[in-house]
């Protein structure tokens, strides 16, 4: 399974922007300042006058994105992105805007920055689903993280969305448990 071929269609922006909203962090999208290089890194050109109301929108949109990855079941997580799809009238234009290359658009020029990432993520989503059902949207296991994540390993066997920081640190607290579990009260 190939999930390289779809990060270009939105599945790193639905990630990264979730993981936006650190559980133990700061906020990712604290200010404009921070959404512009947070768009500028996921590559979305011409996002037009950022606002506190654009802000917010954005910000808005996480916990839908979220709950797709916590959804109960594939049926869920596809109703989630249906209505995401929807609600964003998402049909993909091909656009050379900005002497860019040849790319997609979701929503048509002048759309709301929120919606544009939202059909655009939804698509990623959608790709995901399509490719490997929704066991490959995973939650990080780390209660001190819960960073989402796509579970591109063979046997959808991923816990962690950094098996080296948070699966470590996941196995040294349960250790510290067990240890004191042991010692009795
Ligand atoms: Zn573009
Ligand atoms: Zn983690």
């Amino acid at each position: 399974m190939n999930f390289d071929s779809y990060t270009d269609c939105g599945v790193v922006l639905a990630v990264d922007l979730v993981n936006s909203e650190g559980i133990s962090e700061p906020d990712e999208l604290g200010d404009l300042e921070a959404l512009r290089t947070f768009l500028e890194d996921h590559e979305i050109s011409a996002p037009g006058p950022l606002s506190a109301v654009v802000l917010g929108e954005v910000m808005a949109l996480r916990p839908r994105l979220r709950a797709v990855f916590e959804a109960a079941d594939g049926a869920a997580a596809a109703r989630m992105i249906n209505d995401l799809l929807q609600e964003t009238a998402a049909l993909p234009q091909l656009t050379d805007h900005d002497g860019d290359a040849w790319h997609l658009h979701f929503t048509p020029p002048g759309a709301p920055l929120a919606a544009r990432l939202a059909a655009e993520a939804a698509m990623g989503l959608a790709g995901v689903m399509r490719a490997g059902g929704h066991e490959r949207l995973g939650i990080c296991a780390d209660i001190a993280c819960l960073e989402v994540f796509v579970d591109a390993s063979r046997n959808r066997s991923r816990r962690f969305c950094n098996p080296d920081l948070c699966g470590n640190r996941s196995s040294v607290a349960a250790h510290r448990a067990r240890r004191r579990a042991m010692a009795g009260p």
